[in-house]
């Protein structure tokens, strides 16, 4: 299909909520994407911040393949193998003690946020069901989640939403105020992706931490973005040397295909029981099977060049005429810039590569194993098309 016919069916049929800039991708190799036209473009979304070996990875492909070849689905009245290898990995490398599958971010926050309420009823029961998010954070498109996501653009239409969800600006006062004496957990992401790539304080997130310990509030870090080796640990919260009692996670986790994960440590490993919750695709033994390929290649040396390939990403970043900051951890970079950050993505797309953005922010996350060659060249575009955005 050529790319004209594709954006007539689409404009003609899909749900109206997308607002797709028009291009449409075919194939690709790491982080170089072909359109139907043929033209290619330097990858730095890798589908926000999902397929984190690029394009076509050989090694993730057979993985992938070879469990295609097996069974696709089975369901979660048995058991099955590359699902529980993907917990016991997920474990080993965090510390946490059991692992809930779902099939996007939005649904492991839905986890999390429901195993708290139930982790809180069962030791002191009913009116402490208050969950406290940040100001500026996304959690998800689901009604629980969108009502924990601190930005009012999502609450528009949607009310009445679930009660006894606040939203608090990330300083501990206010967190103590918007808390009260009703609150069962926290949720925060240590690094804010869609609100502009902000990394939190490091001395709020270890009072946050304080404060959740000795209340007994548990502290859930949503991990669906900055997770999976983007920051250039395993999960970003180990950064911030604290320890989570939930940690939830997705887009990156399947390399490309849609698995979300609801890990529980300590306090949480035995709250949620048979029926509490569940899912028909959680777990997907295909999708496990990427997963497992993922969390295994994100080794130390692996994530070392995360560090550095960030490091070199910002050092070149920071010097381009018409970047004003350059924020995020890793390869989760937030980019303040003269100019509508929109803007400034089309004209990327239009010149080929491809960025993504975050409120007024550009938001740059390549695929972890990005060459250098191809960071080079798509450095190259954004440079050119800021010098054009700053001189005009
Ligand atoms: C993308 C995102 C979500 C929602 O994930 P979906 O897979 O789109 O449901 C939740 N939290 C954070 C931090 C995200 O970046």
């Amino acid at each position: 299909m050529d790319f004209e016919h594709i954006k007539n069916l689409d404009d003609a049929y899909g749900a109206e909520v997308f607002s797709r800039f028009p291009v449409a991708f075919v194939g690709g190799r790491g982080a170089t994407l072909t359109d139907t036209e043929g033209k290619e473009y330097i990858d730095f979304g890798s589908g926000i911040a999902v397929n984190v070996f690029g394009a076509c990875d050989e090694a993730w492909k057979n993985a992938v393949k070879e469990q295609l070849d097996k069974i696709q689905h089975v369901s979660n009245y048995y058991y099955c193998e590359p699902q529980a290898k993907l917990s016991e990995l997920l474990c080993a490398r965090t510390g946490a003690r059991r692992v809930f599958f779902a099939n996007s971010g939005a649904e492991a926050n839905e986890c999390a946020l429901k195993a708290a309420r139930k982790y809180s009823f069962e030791k002191y029961g009913a009116g402490r069901a208050k969950i406290v998010s940040l100001n500026g954070s996304f959690h998800g498109r689901t009604l629980f989640t969108v009502t924990a996501t601190g930005q009012e653009v999502f609450h528009k239409y949607f009310d009445p939403f679930v009660p006894e969800v606040v939203s608090a600006d990330a300083n501990i006062e206010a967190i103590r105020r918007a808390a009260g004496d009703t609150a069962c957990a926290v949720i925060i992401e240590c690094v804010q992706g869609e609100s502009g790539v902000k990394t939190l304080d490091k001395n709020f997130i270890k009072s946050l931490e304080t404060f959740c310990k000795e209340r007994d509030v548990l502290l859930i870090c949503d991990e669906v973005q900055s997770g999976n080796g983007r920051t250039g640990t395993l999960y970003s919260y180990e950064q911030f040397g604290i320890s989570p009692d939930i940690v939830t996670t997705a887009k990156g986790l399947g390399g490309g295909l849609p698995i979300g994960a609801c890990l529980f440590f300590r306090k949480t490993e035995h709250t949620l029981k048979a029926g509490d919750h569940g899912s028909t695709f959680g777990g997907n033994p295909v999708c496990c099977a990427g997963a497992v390929n993922v969390i295994e290649r994100l080794d130390e040396n692996f994530l070392l060049e995360v560090r550095a390939k960030g490091d070199y990403m910002r050092t070149k970043l920071r010097a381009i005429d018409g970047v004003k900051a350059v924020t995020g951890l890793g390869l989760m970079i937030g980019l303040e810039v003269n100019g509508n950050s929109k803007d400034i993505a089309k004209k990327c797309l239009e010149k080929g590569l491809l960025v993504l953005t975050a409120h007024e922010r550009v938001r740059i996350v390549p695929p972890l194993n990005i060459t250098k060659r191809e960071m080079d060249e798509g450095l190259t575009i954004f440079r050119e098309v800021l010098r054009h955005e700053t001189s005009t």
